[in-house]
């Protein structure tokens, strides 16, 4: 062993007092978003209604470099954080490779995952402002039972837009967040107007995040006192996330290194931007050469085979048009076991960043990434959640090129979440029933082909 410990803590007092805004490091500005009728920009003030007021500011905001973690935030942060950094000594000793392995562990809260970092702002900003309810939608469920925790805590009231597929597989994700007080709807549904249609365009369907964030908005607009919360995708909950990457800085701060390689699952792009955060900055600036590398599922491959265009948010093309890697807002993706990977689009600071080339990408199809996941398991102990095992994945094959090339990496790995509720995934991975669906060039072509001209 080196002299770098297991674990890398930091303490209450060295949680960052600050989230990092990639927004106002950015080698160029954002392209704006669009009205989709009039295809002039969004100002702030046409966001209002559906969004908090904090969350807007933070969203328009390309000025400030930090913006400071609420005191109300950052208590309820450290029942939680800072997460572990671990070396993963183990699972190097098993691939034989000089590279160093270091993960950051966001599963250990309740909701299992890092989107407790977000919700737990949001419901702040929701209370600060004298909101009585918040709408959601969740995919695999893990930012339904986040928010659920965060609304709980600052007793305001949710309705949860759970994707139909995701509440099929996951039953006692529904008790969880019912037990923090949250109403769980399967989506689509029949209690919206856009539920209502999408059920009749496409009866026995199993839902997308698309479908499920056009159901919450619905109601937020059509609810006083209400907004609505979104647990990715937006440049307020990257921001947020952030605090994954500026643990991991000062974390190896303390022993003086810094990696070359960080490697982290994508969605919405949330945890991934939170992750690179403070090292894209370093890359920008020309400062540091390190690799940046999203992996994504081979069913959902937005950024490496999806369009840099501007596109809707959801699939009732209800939201602005953010200029974005997507594969059609009409996309639903083959019911893969990643629920937290399945969405067609990515967040614009990422989308912005892999199209300057300041990010690589790669996707995996899912019984390598499980494989992979069964591997980090036995070794380090930690079950990681299947969209994880994306990042787990990659940072392997880095470890073993490293091997192959006798380069001595050290490499950043985002774990984000725990599989305790994915069991049934592992499941059909163990029994051998879980197959790898191939995304054909005609479901591709007929995803983009619903991008608007613009
Ligand atoms: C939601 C989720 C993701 C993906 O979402 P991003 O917004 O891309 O971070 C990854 N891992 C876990 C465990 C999740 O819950």
């Amino acid at each position: 062993m080196s002299d770098i410990p297991y674990k890398i803590y930091l303490d209450e007092n060295e949680m960052p007092q600050a989230w990092l805004n990639l927004q106002a490091c950015l080698p160029e500005p954002l392209d704006p978003m669009l009205n989709p009728q009039t295809k002039q920009p969004v100002s702030a003030a046409d966001m209002e209604p559906v969004f908090c007021h904090e969350a807007v500011l933070q969203e328009f905001n390309t000025t400030d470099k930090f913006i400071p973690i609420p005191q109300s935030v950052r208590d309820f942060y450290v029942m939680y954080r800072p997460s572990p950094l671990v070396r993963a000594y183990n699972l190097e000793k098993y691939l034989q490779t000089p590279a160093e392995i270091y993960y950051k562990f966001e599963g250990t809260n309740t909701s299992g995952s890092h989107k407790l970092n977000s919700a737990v702002a949001q419901a702040y900003f929701a209370k600060q402002q004298g909101l009585t309810s918040l709408t959601t939608e969740t995919g695999a469920g893990q930012w339904g039972t986040a928010l659920s925790m965060a609304c709980g805590f600052y007793d305001l009231k949710l309705t949860v837009f759970m994707v139909k597929v995701s509440s099929e597989q996951k039953p006692y994700r529904k008790a969880v967040m019912e037990t923090y007080g949250a109403k769980v709807i399967p989506s689509p549904s029949e209690t919206t107007q856009i539920g209502r249609q999408i059920l009749r365009e496409h009866p026995g369907t199993g839902g997308s995040l698309g479908c499920a964030v056009s159901e919450a908005m619905e109601v937020a607009l059509h609810t006083e006192n209400c907004r609505y919360a979104l647990g990715s995708v937006m440049n307020h909950v990257i921001l947020h996330q952030t605090i994954i990457g500026l643990e991991c800085q000062k974390a190896m701060q303390k022993y003086d290194i810094y990696p070359d390689v960080v490697v982290g699952c994508i969605g919405g792009g949330s945890n991934f931007g939170g992750l690179i955060a403070p090292f894209a900055v370093d890359k920008i600036a020309g400062e540091r050469e390190v690799r940046l590398l999203a992996v994504e599922p081979a069913s959902c491959p937005s950024l490496t085979r999806g369009k840099f265009a501007y596109d809707f948010g959801d699939t009732g093309r209800m939201t602005p048009l953010m200029k974005m890697y997507t594969l059609g807002s009409g996309f639903i993706p083959s019911p893969s076991h990643a629920g937290g990977l399945r969405y067609h689009g990515m967040n614009p600071i990422v989308s912005k960043l892999y199209n300057m080339g300041y990010i690589d990408a790669v996707s995996y199809s899912q019984l390598k990434v499980f494989e992979a996941a069964k591997l980090f398991a036995r070794l380090e102990g930690y079950l990681p959640a299947p969209e994880s095992s994306h990042a787990i994945r990659a940072a392997i094959d880095e470890a073993v090129k490293c091997r192959e090339k006798g380069e001595k990496k050290r490499i950043l790995v985002g774990v984000t979440g725990t599989g305790y509720f994915d069991l049934a995934a592992y499941q059909a991975y163990n029994s051998g029933s879980m197959e790898d669906g191939q995304l054909s060039e005609e479901e591709l072509r007929s995803g983009l082909a619903g991008v608007p001209k613009v």
